[in-house]
């Protein structure tokens, strides 16, 4: 079977366009009833309280004081309630959790009781996957950035590379095995020869270099590709999941922020924010052109935001800003490319329930047919 590879436009991509929005005046964490809240209007808030407490807990990333709610969108245009969080700028905690030292002799058990007090809905896959599986074969960590113009990846690997491989190689142990495997996409041989020079010093962490395809982050294709080691035991986490699990453990700590790709098509520029998160996404971007239009995480298949009322949440990854282009659609013309293209080879496309809703078959479309959208309606 042949994979497609995503052209999108070549861009220059440095780390070093990096900024940070660390301070901001509000955040606004969304609210969804029914949940306990542990705090009326104007009361005082430390940073990493618990907020919200119910089947996920929601913790304040700022210190500061309530001040009610207000409706927003999430990043799929769902209208929500938030509770809007002033800042008081001193980042005070309640309790501040010191460094674990003894983080080298963390067990299992430890690591499932810190993820069963987080409660985070961002490591709760995590968690069910330790509770439910008493043996694990090994852990594969996806280290590529699969969506097009996703470039936070790419950001973790080029900045905090000893982190990464400390942090493989502390789960590794934490979960008694012998070997971990980070994967990373074959197009870039910068990070390729960084890589290289870490992987001897690690003989339980093997990297496996796997072509570009699209989307490769998807099960049945990645298996295709990882066939010796990818068993029903083993356990699949990202980078991000894989730093917030390690702060978790060696520093006691809660994920109040993250980087983010901010990839700007009218200017040609991608950047990076390192930024607090359930701030606005406005606020995080610099220069937004006049007519421009912006999508989070995946252009092929994301709706248009509107950027003064989406809320940056953990699992937005990137930002994709874009001219407003207006596609004519076609009648189809019965070329077969959409099925062809289809990496699952799905007979009935985006109505099988098997679609992964990875719109390749829209981007594929000569006539500029949408299917997904299409779909949808
Ligand atoms: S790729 Fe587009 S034009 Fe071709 S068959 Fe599919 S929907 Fe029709
Ligand atoms: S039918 Fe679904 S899985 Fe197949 S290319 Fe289209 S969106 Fe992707």
């Amino acid at each position: 079977m042949k994979y497609v590879s995503l052209k999108g436009e070549k861009l220059d991509v440095s780390i070093n366009n990096y900024y940070e929005y660390l301070s901001p005046n509000y955040v606004f964490i969304p609210y969804h009833a029914p949940r306990s809240v542990s705090k009326k209007n104007l009361d005082k808030i430390y940073k990493e309280e618990l907020l919200l407490e119910g089947t996920y807990n929601y913790y304040s990333n700022i210190s500061g004081y309530i001040r009610g709610f207000k409706d927003f969108n999430n990043y799929l245009n769902v209208n929500e309630k938030y509770i809007v969080i002033e800042n008081d700028y001193k980042e005070k905690y309640l309790n501040k959790k010191n460094i674990n030292k003894d983080y080298l002799n963390t067990k299992k058990i430890d690591l499932i009781n810190k993820l069963k007090e987080y409660k985070s809905f961002y490591t709760a896959k995590i968690l069910d996957f330790l509770e439910t599986h008493e043996i694990i074969d090994n852990i594969i960590v996806i280290g590529f950035d699969d969506d097009l113009y996703n470039y936070a990846n790419r950001y973790y690997l080029e900045k905090d590379i000893t982190k990464i491989f400390d942090a493989i190689s502390l789960l590794t142990n934490v979960l008694d095995l012998n070997q971990s495997y980070l994967l990373i996409k074959d197009n870039n041989s910068k990070l390729i020869n960084n890589i290289v020079d870490f992987e001897g010093s690690y003989p339980n962490i093997k990297v496996n270099y796997l072509p570009d395809i699209y989307p490769l982050s998807c099960k049945a294709i990645l298996k295709n590709y990882t066939k010796t080691y990818y068993k029903i035991n083993s356990l699949v986490i990202n980078l991000e999941e894989l730093l917030i699990i390690y702060d978790i453990i060696y520093r006691n700590k809660y994920h109040t922020e993250k980087v983010i790709s901010i990839t700007d098509l009218v200017n040609k520029k991608v950047s990076f924010c390192y930024t607090k998160t359930y701030v606005l996404i406005a606020s995080i971007i610099k220069d937004f052109p006049d007519n421009a239009i912006c999508y989070i995480n995946n252009p092929l298949n994301s709706n248009v935001i509107d950027i003064n009322t989406t809320v940056l949440t953990p699992d937005v990854n990137a930002i994709i800003i874009d001219k407003k282009l207006n596609y004519i659609e076609n009648p189809c013309i019965n070329c077969g490319k959409c099925e062809e293209v289809c990496p699952l080879k799905l007979k009935d496309l985006t109505s099988s329930p098997e679609c992964i809703k990875c719109n390749l078959c829209s981007y594929m479309c000569p006539s500029n047919i949408n299917l997904l959208e299409n779909k949808n309606e």
